[in-house]
C-alpha cells in the first residue's frame, strides 16, 4: 500500500504517521530522510546534496525530484510507504506523478488531515517547552497557567544560559502560525488537488483525541 499524508502544522500528522507505519509496516518516506540518507550514502545524489546544504542554500525541486525517484526505486520500499511532507507545492505534485508513471506505481490514498485554523492556533499557541529537558506541554493542559518550574525536571532557569526553563518556540508563536497555515492553505492544498486527479484523496477530520483520528483514517483506507 502506498500512501501519502498531508496536514497543517498542528494538526497530528506525526502522531498519525507513526500510527499507520506501525499497523501497516510501510516505510515512512519523508524529505529530511531522504536528504539525510542521500548524504550518507555518499553516492553522486548525496554529493550534490552535500554541496548544496554546505553553501546554505534550499534545495531545488529539480533535485529533490531526483532524490524522490531514487528512493522510490530503491528495494526496501517496494512493499508499501508512507509519503510524509512531499508534496508542498502544485509543481512538486505534478512532478510526482511523473515519477510515480515512469516507475509505473501508483498512489491507493491521500490522505489529507484537517482542522480548523482556530483550533489549530488555540492548541499550538498553548504549547510552551522547556530549555533544560526539551519536554514539550500545553498550558491548556496545565490548567492555563504559565508555571515557573518545569513539571517534568522541576527546573525553573536553563542551567547552561540562566534564561526561564520554560519558553515558547518560534514556531508556535500565533503570528508563525498562522502564516505557516496559509503556506498550507495556498500551496499544499493545491498540490493535493492535482494528486486527486489521479489518485483517491480522502479528507480525514482531524479533530479530537488521536484514536478517534485514527479510526476515521481506518475506515477509509
Ligand atoms: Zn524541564
Amino acid at each position: 500500500m502506498n500512501l501519502v499524508i498531508m496536514g497543517p502544522p498542528g494538526v497530528g500528522k506525526g502522531t498519525q504517521s507513526h500510527l499507520i507505519l506501525e499497523k501497516r509496516k510501510l516505510i515512512h518516506i519523508s524529505t529530511g530522510d531522504i536528504l539525510r540518507m542521500a548524504i550518507r550514502s555518499g553516492s553522486d545524489l548525496g554529493k550534490k546534496v552535500q554541496a548544496v546544504m554546505n553553501s546554505g542554500d534550499l534545495v531545488s525541486d529539480d533535485l529533490m525530484m531526483e532524490l524522490i525517484k531514487d528512493r522510490l526505486s530503491q528495494d526496501d520500499v517496494q512493499n508499501g510507504w508512507l509519503l510524509d511532507g512531499f508534496p508542498r507545492t502544485p509543481k512538486q505534485a505534478e512532478g510526482l506523478v511523473e515519477i510515480l508513471d515512469g516507475i509505473g506505481i501508483g498512489i491507493d490514498a491521500i490522505l489529507v488531515l484537517r482542522a480548523p485554523a482556530e483550533e489549530i492556533i488555540r492548541r499550538l499557541a498553548g504549547r510552551i517547552t522547556c530549555r533544560a529537558c526539551n519536554e514539550v506541554m500545553n498550558l491548556i493542559g496545565l490548567g492555563g497557567v504559565s508555571p515557573v518550574f518545569c513539571p517534568f525536571c522541576g527546573e525553573s532557569k536553563d542551567p547552561k544560559r540562566s534564561k526561564p526553563a520554560l519558553y515558547q518556540r518560534a514556531d508556535d508563536k500565533e503570528e508563525t502560525v498562522r502564516h505557516r497555515l496559509e503556506v498550507f492553505r495556498k500551496k499544499t492544498l493545491p498540490a493535493a488537488w492535482i494528486l486527486e486527479d489521479r489518485y483517491p484523496l480522502h479528507e480525514i477530520d482531524g479533530n479530537g483525541r488521536p484514536g478517534e483520528v485514527t479510526q476515521r483514517i481506518e475506515s477509509v483506507l
